[in-house]
């Protein structure tokens, strides 16, 4: 039997989990959520040699039950191929005794590159399998990594257009560059004048507006997202946790069954909720530790069971991490709640409402395997020189943080369980913050002068993503205001 998917705010809208990522966003503004979490149903002992591939397929195949194993086996070999710039495809570093998952060898180098890799093969297969004849409009709201690592996944894929919207002001140099030099006849990048929330709330808006998906459909497109919205986003997620517990048992540095912690640099708490799936799979992960910067609105609603967004938002070195509404939080709150989507509705309405919501005390005691934490912008700035001047290893600002909360948790628990830190994005995409980090001195290079500089230091080779921007030609220049989204839409769709 198939395992169904429901909208965490109408136990009656269900999906196959083709249709769930056909639809990105369930109608009544809900995310989709497996009915059950399926077991690994796979040996401990096995994973250690198992390749990323391998490893991929056994776990997606619990979750995306209606796609045939010929179908899988196509979008994994399709997507975790030569793209990635090493055959471990996701390998671990340690380094001052933290062992680093390396999520930044694909195309964009970011870590958004392990779900949007394959995303487009899980869509175009699901899209035939249920006879879906209209064009498909990916409508994305990004922090910076998601855009462009969204952009090459469906560039020029047939039957698919993508629109990306993103903070004019809030991106690094080097993911703005990325996103605007987008080569592809499909695609459409827009910034902005605004934040990643406003972008997000306007991307859900047009999601939800029945007469403009009235009007595509009578265009002959439709929407989908590719967003970690998108449960084609979140399984594929998994599958690096379960990867990586087998490299450390292949390391020697656990046992079968031994207990690790996980250490999530958390923004829209995709990343993290990917990793407590495979804790309810039956991966031996005993803390999840979620690293917020200063944007903390997930580290006081783990303490206090108050999610609460009016608050200023800042901009931080870590801009992928700068979100006030974590979306994927819906998730957990829905499981929390016992799996009550009344329940759900009522806190979600709430946050639209007022811009915050409590939980009860029951919900908050359902939480207690997650711990939480936050650095500021002076705190990673030192953990990256600090790592640097000890290890010679380079973090990027992200995993930064995540990496500070990590030590802090450490020195005050005494917890000695072995942690993968999940490390989300290249250096190199931060280059700025980074070498700035690592010695003051840098201050006032230009930005491909630091580059060049941080591979010296560093002793790793430039990335070709980032050769392909350094001389590529701006292929889009459109700045808006966050009440044109629609009408941005509409014009490049060509509809009126
Ligand atoms: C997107 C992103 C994050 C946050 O991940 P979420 O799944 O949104 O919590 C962290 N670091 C980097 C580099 C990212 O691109």
């Amino acid at each position: 039997m198939d395992l169904m998917y429901r909208s965490t705010r109408n136990a009656d809208n269900r999906a196959t989990a083709s249709q769930a990522v056909l639809k990105g966003l369930a109608e009544d503004g809900g995310l989709f959520v497996p009915e059950r979490i399926p077991e690994l149903g796979i040996a401990l002992e096995a994973l250690a040699d198992m390749s990323y591939q391998e490893t991929a397929y056994a776990v997606m195949k619990q979750f995306l039950t209606d796609y045939t194993e010929e179908e899988l086996k196509y979008c994994i070999r399709s997507a975790y191929d030569v793209k990635f710039d090493t055959p471990e495809i996701a390998p671990l570093r340690e380094a001052d005794g933290a062992h680093y998952l390396e999520l930044f060898h694909g195309k964009t180098i970011a870590f958004k590159d392990m779900a949007l890799s394959i995303l487009p093969y899980l869509m175009t297969t699901a899209a035939k399998k249920n006879h879906e004849e209209k064009e498909i409009v990916i409508l994305t709201a990004t922090s910076g990594d998601t855009g462009k690592a969204a952009l090459a996944g469906f560039a020029d894929v047939p039957g698919t257009r993508i629109i990306v919207f993103y903070p004019k002001n809030g991106v690094s140099a080097v993911q703005e560059k990325q996103m605007v030099t987008q080569k592809g006849e499909n695609t459409c990048v827009i910034g902005i004048r605004g934040n990643f929330d406003d972008a997000q709330t306007g991307v859900k808006r047009l999601f939800g507006d029945a007469a403009l998906g009235e009007t595509l459909a009578s265009a002959g497109y439709r929407f989908s997202s590719a967003n970690s919205i998108n449960i084609g986003r979140l399984v594929p997620q998994i599958v690096y946790y379960v990867y990586a517990y087998g490299k450390l048992l292949k390391d020697g540095a656990i046992k079968p069954g031994d207990l690790i912690n996980v250490t999530v640099p958390t923004g829209n708490f995709g990343n993290i909720l990917a990793a407590y799936y495979a804790k309810c799979m039956g991966l031996p992960i005993d803390r999840l530790i979620c690293a917020s910067n200063e944007n903390k609105v997930l580290y006081d609603f783990f303490r206090t069971g108050v999610y609460d967004r009016n608050r200023e938002f800042i901009l931080t070195s870590s801009p992928s991490m700068d979100i006030l509404i974590s979306s994927n939080l819906e998730r957990l709150i829905y499981r929390m709640a016992g799996d009550d989507a009344a329940e759900n509705a009522r806190l979600m309405a709430e946050l639209s409402a007022k811009g915050s919501y409590t939980v009860s005390d029951a919900m908050k005691a359902e939480m207690k395997d997650f711990t939480s934490g936050f650095a500021t912008m002076e705190e990673v700035s030192s953990e990256i020189g600090r790592l640097y001047a000890k290890t010679g290893y380079v973090l990027d600002t992200h995993t930064a943080v995540a990496s500070c909360v990590y030590r802090a948790y450490r020195g005050q628990s005494g917890d000695q369980t072995p942690t993968v830190i999940a490390s989300t994005a290249s250096p190199y995409k931060f280059a700025r913050s980074v070498m700035e980090a690592v010695d003051p001195k840098y201050a006032g290079m230009d930005d491909f002068g630091l580059i060049d500089e941080l591979s010296r230091i560093s002793g790793t080779k430039v990335p070709q993503a980032i050769e392909e921007i350094r001389s590529a030609k701006v292929l889009h220049d459109k700045v808006i205001e966050r009440e044109q989204m629609e009408a941005s839409v509409r014009e490049f769709l060509g509809i009126s």
